[in-house]
């Protein structure tokens, strides 16, 4: 069990010592294919432009490595000019999975937007006479083609025998099938500044392919619907599916940042697929949420020692987060995941909640949330120690309800001034110490998440000698 830090050290080879200008890869980065290489020499590896590939070791010879192809599940050499590092998706409120949705604007726009003609060229917009209702405009022959778009019983139809959930599954149908319309669609328009979704992401190399994609058993209820287990291309996965187009979009903003980070203690984003609203598809956490994993354990299986470690697991996720300036805001063991192999990794960040205006403050995890975060929506890393506070107050605790006994108003009146819980049961008392320190009323006072990890690995270096 080394950190992140460690782990680089030692998969370094010789060569990247000598040459510390040299970006190296490590195991388990991804890239994307710059050209085809499909007449390989003996042991390369056979790709095209735009496939994806994961590193599995360095070679000693510079610049070249052994790698495994996502799709077809073949290892080979890789010469590294080849490729290109995956990139990550920057958060952009242009970047749209509908961008071809122009909004409120009249028949007569449409066709100026829908210049020059061209078969299959398209764009959605929302009716001026009869609003809440759209439009699909296409472009066929010389004309414009406007189909009004039916809402019924929570479907959505041009022609009486297809229904859509939404617009973005309706769109991808007659992209396949011309079905009762002039023509099958083509190029989307995009609404000037928008930029689309999906192309981003391909580009990116975040896209996966539907057609790996086999979906199994429902593991877990989330806010936006049901967490599945599945397969893709043989690797077990998580995947969360958003129907709603609206949450999709909103979605999309969790899984940018999610596209930004790397690490052993934080739950990684695998890509997405554009399909019945969106699919995440994540690495799959075989033993579930830390909650219920404390709860049907319990004391007589879990030792001291195992809580630590997955203390120090969340401080070390927590602290890599930092880094990359991301604050959680939701961090709570409901949001740990522990694998098969019981390493504890952070999920759900960069939330939705990104953006949560202090109106919205009702959604907010209020006993998990720092006072200055609930009364002045001041949201940071120091906050984030908080609720890491009150996380390993829960650890301890082996899934106890923080604050079990008061109402959401008792909480926040009596924090301000100045109560905070009690010890666990049989908690060491030096951990007690480390939750209290997290609970520091100006932030400035709590400790960092490597001031944290020290603590921790003191702690267990310390239970190893006993
Ligand atoms: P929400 O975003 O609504 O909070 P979560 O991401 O917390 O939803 O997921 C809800 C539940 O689904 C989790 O508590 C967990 O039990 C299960 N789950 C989520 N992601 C995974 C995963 N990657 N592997 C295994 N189980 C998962
Ligand atoms: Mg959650």
């Amino acid at each position: 069990r080394g950190g992140e830090r460690e782990a680089l050290a030692c998969c370094y080879p010789r060569s990247c010592h000598r040459l510390p200008l040299q970006k190296c890869w490590l195991p388990g980065t991804q890239c994307i294919a710059k050209h085809d290489h499909t007449k390989p020499k003996a042991h390369e590896l056979a790709f095209r432009k735009g496939d994806i590939v994961t590193i599995v070791e360095v070679c000693e010879q510079k610049g070249w490595y052994r790698a495994k192809h996502n799709d077809t599940g073949e290892e080979g050499l890789l010469s590294a000019s080849l490729v290109r590092e995956r990139g990550a998706i920057r958060v952009d409120p242009k970047l749209s999975l509908m961008p071809w949705f122009h909004g409120k604007i009249s028949g007569v726009e449409a066709v100026q937007a829908l210049q020059p003609p061209e078969d299959g060229l398209f764009l959605v917009r929302e009716s001026i006479r009869h609003p809440g209702d759209y439009v699909l405009c296409v472009s066929f022959g010389r004309e414009v083609i406007h189909y009004r778009v039916v809402y019924q019983e929570n479907r959505l139809s041009i022609d009486a025998s297809v229904s859509f959930y939404n617009l973005i599954d309706m769109i991808e149908h007659y992209m396949q099938d011309q079905g009762a319309i002039c023509t099958k669609l083509g190029k989307p328009k995009p609404k000037p500044g928008m930029k689309s979704a999906e192309e981003e992401l391909a580009k990116a190399g975040w896209l996966l392919n539907l057609q790996h994609l086999t979906l199994g058993d429902k593991i877990g209820e989330g806010e936006f619907g049901a967490v599945l287990q599945g397969e893709y291309m043989g690797q077990k996965v998580a995947v969360k599916n958003i129907k709603c187009d609206v949450t999709a979009q909103a979605f999309l903003a969790e899984t940018a940042a999610m596209t930004k980070v790397r690490h052993r203690n934080l739950v990684q984003l695998l890509g997405v697929i554009l399909h019945n609203g969106l699919y995440i598809i994540m690495e799959f956490m075989s033993k579930g949420n830390l909650v219920n994993f404390l709860r049907t354990r319990g004391r007589l299986a879990l030792q001291a020692k195992q809580l630590i470690q997955f203390s120090l697991d969340i401080a070390q996720g927590m602290d890599y987060l930092e880094s990359k300036k991301l604050v959680h805001r939701d961090l709570a063991a409901r949001n740990i995941l522990i694998s098969e192999e019981n390493v504890a990794k952070v999920s759900d960040f960069g939330l939705v909640k990104v953006d949560l205006k202090g109106s919205d403050a009702t959604k907010l995890p209020v006993k998990w949330t720092a006072p200055e975060a609930l009364k002045h929506n001041k949201f940071s890393t120091k906050s984030d120690v908080w609720s890491y506070g009150i996380l390993l107050w829960e650890v301890f605790s082996y899934g106890r309800a923080p604050y079990s006994k008061m109402t959401l108003k008792e909480v926040t009146e009596m924090v301000e001034k100045g109560y905070r819980m009690e010890a666990p049961e049989e908690c060491p008392s030096s951990l007690y110490t480390l939750m209290k320190s997290c609970w520091e009323l100006e932030p400035g006072k709590r400790p960092s998440f490597k001031k944290l990890m020290e603590k921790l690995q003191k702690e267990l270096k310390h239970l190893g000698n006993s």
